[in-house]
């Protein structure tokens, strides 16, 4: 046997795992997972995608570290999807959505899929993408939408029919509400449509994608059609269509504003972001959003500013996958030195965006 099946806390051998990951070890499978901090995907070792380079890759011992880490899952070798516990993780996800509407507990949940509470908040987390808490959380906030369409009107006696027990409660969801469905995270956009059109900006062509909840995407380019295969990767489940003629009023609005924000009179972009991500992104993205225009933070300052100071490195790979430019503002994370950092959009496009909200902000602060 080449690397330890037992799940002990013995560390993992590096060198023995490398091995396995050159020789695409199918018999290692399930003993441990590696990750790839350039493109921030873990994999199983048998997996099927171009070998990367060493000094990229990491071991862990189960999923839910490589996530903790700021990395997704492969969707081509899939490695949270051992059959046994995705069917489990599966019936408990219609469970909680039948259920939404009932108090329910991690230890009632834990009793219906037959395993402790600690195990099954780890294990929903790894298969689902996030905690049972949250999939509640978002089921009560469908379940509110849905009441509310059906035309009941009746706002409150929706909020406790979705289980959420005070509006307080139901607003701090919906603040927080940054993200697709898990399910939604999971099929890569499947069921979704996204509308999307090309602009010509001072920074270069900007693709603004978007579903009828807000943005998925809004990335610069070059060309046109290397954007909309960009985002055909981002979203392979997903319809994507051109704009019709004339746009939907509600897009009309995001280019308007953005188009202002660009041209330096509107500092502040406030637009609804619907993109997918882990849980760990989402916490860097919404933290981001509440970094100001014309200050900068560090990616040290974020990972302290999110409460895990030790995750500077994956909070800067989280800046790195973040598919809306501007909305979610990772530009305006740099380095501790002082120095740029790296964006997505090339560091010209960066250096422009710092220097043009810094020569605002310090214009508002006199007048
Ligand atoms: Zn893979």
């Amino acid at each position: 046997m080449l690397v330890s099946q037992d799940r002990s806390m013995a560390p993992l051998d590096a060198d023995l795992c490398w091995q396995a990951v050159v020789g695409r070890d199918a018999g290692q499978d399930g003993a441990f997972l590696y990750g790839v901090l350039t493109t921030g995907v873990f994999c199983r070792p048998s997996c099927g995608a171009r070998t990367p380079k060493r000094e990229n890759v990491r071991f862990y011992r189960t999923a839910g570290e490589a996530e903790r880490d700021g990395l997704r899952a492969c969707l081509r070798c899939k490695p949270l999807e051992t059959a046994g516990m995705r069917a489990r993780m599966l019936a408990l996800v219609r469970y909680i959505e039948q259920n939404a509407g009932e108090s329910l507990t991690l230890v009632h949940l834990g009793r219906q899929a037959g395993m402790s509470p600690a195990h099954l908040q780890r294990t929903f987390k790894a298969v689902v993408g996030v905690s049972p808490k949250q999939y509640l959380d978002n089921c009560r906030l469908r379940g509110f939408k849905a009441s509310l369409r059906e035309g009941e009107g009746d706002v409150t006696g929706a909020i406790f029919d979705a289980g959420f027990g005070s509006l307080s409660r139901l607003y701090e969801k919906v603040d927080t509400q940054l993200g697709m469905t898990p399910m939604e995270y999971r099929a890569g956009g499947r069921g979704l449509e996204i509308t999307y059109a090309v602009s010509r900006t001072a920074l270069g062509l900007l693709l603004l994608g978007a579903t009828d909840r807000g943005l998925c995407f809004l990335q610069f380019g070059d060309e046109e059609s290397e954007l909309v295969e960009k985002l055909r990767a981002e979203y392979p489940g997903a319809a994507l269509r051109a704009m019709p003629e004339p746009p939907p009023e509600s897009f009309s609005a995001w280019m308007a504003a953005l188009n202002r924000h660009l041209e330096g009179q509107a500092p502040d972009l406030r637009l609804p972001v619907h993109v997918r991500g882990t849980a760990f992104q989402m916490k860097v993205w919404r933290y981001l959003q509440s970094i100001p225009a014309g200050a900068v933070e560090s990616y040290q300052e974020v990972a302290q500013g999110i409460g895990q100071p030790t995750a500077a490195r994956a909070v800067a790979r989280a800046c790195a996958s973040n598919v809306v430019a501007l909305a979610i503002p990772c530009h305006r994370v740099i380095r501790g030195s002082g120095e740029l950092g790296g964006y997505r959009w090339g560091l010209d496009r960066k250096r422009v965006l710092l220097d043009q909200e810094r020569t605002q902000a310090a214009a508002s602060a006199i007048t």
